[in-house]
């Protein structure tokens, strides 16, 4: 059985790998294979389907499953996993990263000395302490970020659609949350629903000067409106993980917008968590195909 890994894993994957089949990272094999492993960047979409007439099965390494045509996959009887508990930590700490990075001015300073200035006086920084986080979804990674995020002493709020209990964070409307957070950290998946969910109507309920972090989905956010409003300070700054596309665009407008704080969609690429990965995808494989 020819297993292809389409996307970046942990070296040690193929060795792993050999005792349900041949694994290969050759993309041209993509007809031969029974078994396609992806992350974020290869697309499953239909016509990809249909270059690989004897694929059975579908890996998706992380969460988030909108690379992948499900509705397609599903007619053409194709079984469509994730490794969707797996990431959660790596990718909590993502947020906190960028949480902690932004208050403290750590990327101004550093890049402030490192073009030769000393600038003291003007980097002010805030604390966490005592300040409000706001989740928008607390599904796994929503309430590992809201347990590092009391260890901080902030108060966490969370609104979720589809959550109507949690002890990890107090359950607020959308309108409250937007209302009291002083940092708002979106964590829901990509959805007909959460597409383009930060606009300026949005925006404009939030807290003046409120920071918000995204490890969710780029599309979560207007982009446009956005850079508006961080032009005009309503949001204090922007720390994203995640674009509209992998990379972005030159034309995107938040590349040029002021405060924005950015990682290349690094969130679940952490060593451990590409180990864990590597032990999902094991042990679905050995579930179908173990002897
Ligand atoms: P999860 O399914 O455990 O949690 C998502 C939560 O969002 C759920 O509780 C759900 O009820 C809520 N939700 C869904 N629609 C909503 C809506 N319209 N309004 C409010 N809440 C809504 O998923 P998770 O493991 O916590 O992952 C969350 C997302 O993080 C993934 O879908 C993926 O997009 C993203 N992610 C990013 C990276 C990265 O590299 N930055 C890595 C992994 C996952």
């Amino acid at each position: 059985m020819k297993i292809l890994i389409s996307d970046a894993f942990d070296p040690s994957l193929p060795d792993r790998l050999r005792k349900y089949g041949e694994p290969t990272d050759d993309k041209q094999q993509l007809a031969e294979a029974e078994v396609v492993l992806v992350r974020s960047k290869t697309k499953c979409t239909r016509e990809y389907i249909d270059s690989a007439p004897k694929l059975k099965m579908i890996i998706r390494g992380g969460v988030g499953l909108d690379n992948i045509d499900l509705e397609y996959a599903k007619q053409k009887n194709i079984q469509v996993f994730n490794t969707a508990a797996a990431s959660s930590i790596a990718v909590a700490e993502m947020a906190f990263a960028h949480l902690i990075a932004i208050p403290n001015r750590l990327i101004e300073g550093h890049c402030t000395m490192k073009e030769g200035r000393w600038a003291k006086k003007e980097l002010k920084r805030t604390e966490l302490y005592g300040k409000t986080l706001g989740l928008i979804g607390i599904g796994r990674i929503g309430r590992e970020v809201a347990q590092r995020a009391r260890a901080f002493g902030m108060q966490v709020i969370a609104y979720d659609k589809y959550v109507d209990h949690t002890e990890h964070a107090e359950l607020v409307m959308l309108d409250q949350l937007l209302e009291r957070a002083d940092f708002l950290s979106l964590h829901t998946p990509l959805t007909d629903e959460t597409r383009g969910m930060v606009n300026a109507d949005l925006i404009a309920k939030m807290k003046d000067g409120a920071i918000i972090i995204n490890t969710g989905r780029g599309k979560v956010v207007d982009e446009a409106d956005l850079a508006a409003a961080l032009e005009s300070g309503k949001v204090r700054a922007y720390g994203t993980d995640v674009w509209e596309s992998d990379p972005p665009p030159e034309s995107s407008p938040l590349l040029k917008a002021p405060n924005v704080f950015m990682t290349p969609h690094i969130g679940a690429s952490s060593k451990e968590n590409l180990l864990r990965i590597g032990d999902v995808i094991c042990e679905i494989l050995e579930e179908h195909y173990g002897s």
